[in-house]
């Protein structure tokens, strides 16, 4: 059976640990573990390790927003993959447009997706085209070159272990998702360019999600006609009911 993810992303919010826990605690209280679904929730880090005591029955898996790709030293306000892993996180992501728009180039990514997986942790590889981009029909060549770099020099037997975020970013926090049948197109694209670049034979093993204005009425969409793996899920994470309802649509 193949697992269906539903990966929160809370950016920089909420702006209190009391919050914070709230939030967790009415997705916690709510859910059910399943072996079909994984619940992720990636908050800022400061909240990971008091989320992390509330988990009652694990049912929430913790993520991570970034990691550094040195494991320790003089790295003045980083925080390390070993110390993520220390926490009892288990998912990254990487390469989120929001951090390439501040610095985050594909060598630093490919950095962190390297240390990442050293630390037996899962990266999250975000990618996706601008609307320029798309407009200018190079949505593939992007999608390619990021994955291409993103993942240089990454062991054969560790890319089934990435995952790919399929984040167009003019669909993200724009209330214009991007239609299923692109997304159904991108995600083969996706599979054939693991084959073309690194030679993998079985790339249905790739999950590959969908992010980018997701919410409880087109959620399951993307699944169903898109055929992701599952989603990577912004401000609809931020409020509990809507985050709710998205689980509760793949029971
Ligand atoms: C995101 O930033 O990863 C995201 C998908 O955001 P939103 O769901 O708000 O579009």
């Amino acid at each position: 059976m193949k697992k269906i993810f539903i990966i929160g992303n809370w950016k920089c919010n909420p702006t209190s640990l009391s919050e914070a826990k709230n939030l967790f605690l009415s997705i916690n209280k709510k859910i059910k573990k399943k072996r079909k679904i994984e619940t992720v929730i990636c908050p800022p880090f400061v909240y990971l390790y008091p989320l992390a005591q509330l988990n009652r029955g694990h049912k929430i898996v913790l993520g991570a927003q970034d990691t550094f790709f040195e494991e320790k030293g003089a790295f003045t306000g980083q925080v390390s993959a070993v110390m993520l892993k220390d926490l009892g996180c288990k998912y990254v992501i990487v390469g989120h447009s929001e951090k390439r728009a501040h610095g985050d180039n594909d060598e630093i990514i490919n950095k962190k997706i390297h240390i990442l997986l050293k630390e037996n942790l899962t990266p999250i590889l975000c990618i996706g085209e601008t609307k320029e981009e798309r407009e200018k029909k190079q949505t593939f060549e992007k999608i390619k070159y990021q994955i291409q770099e993103g993942l240089r020099k990454v062991a054969k037997k560790y890319l089934h272990k990435v995952i790919i975020a399929y984040e167009p970013i003019w669909a993200i926090g724009t209330n214009k998702p991007c239609p299923p049948e692109s997304v159904l197109t991108i995600s083969i694209f996706i599979r054939k360019t693991f084959s073309a670049l690194f030679g993998l034979k079985k790339t249905d093993k790739i999950a590959i999600l969908y992010g980018g204005s997701v919410n409880a009425d087109n959620a399951k969409r993307y699944v169903e006609e898109a055929r992701v793996n599952g989603l990577l899920i912004g401000s609809s994470s931020l409020k509990a009911e809507e985050f709710l309802k998205i689980i509760f649509s793949f029971y």
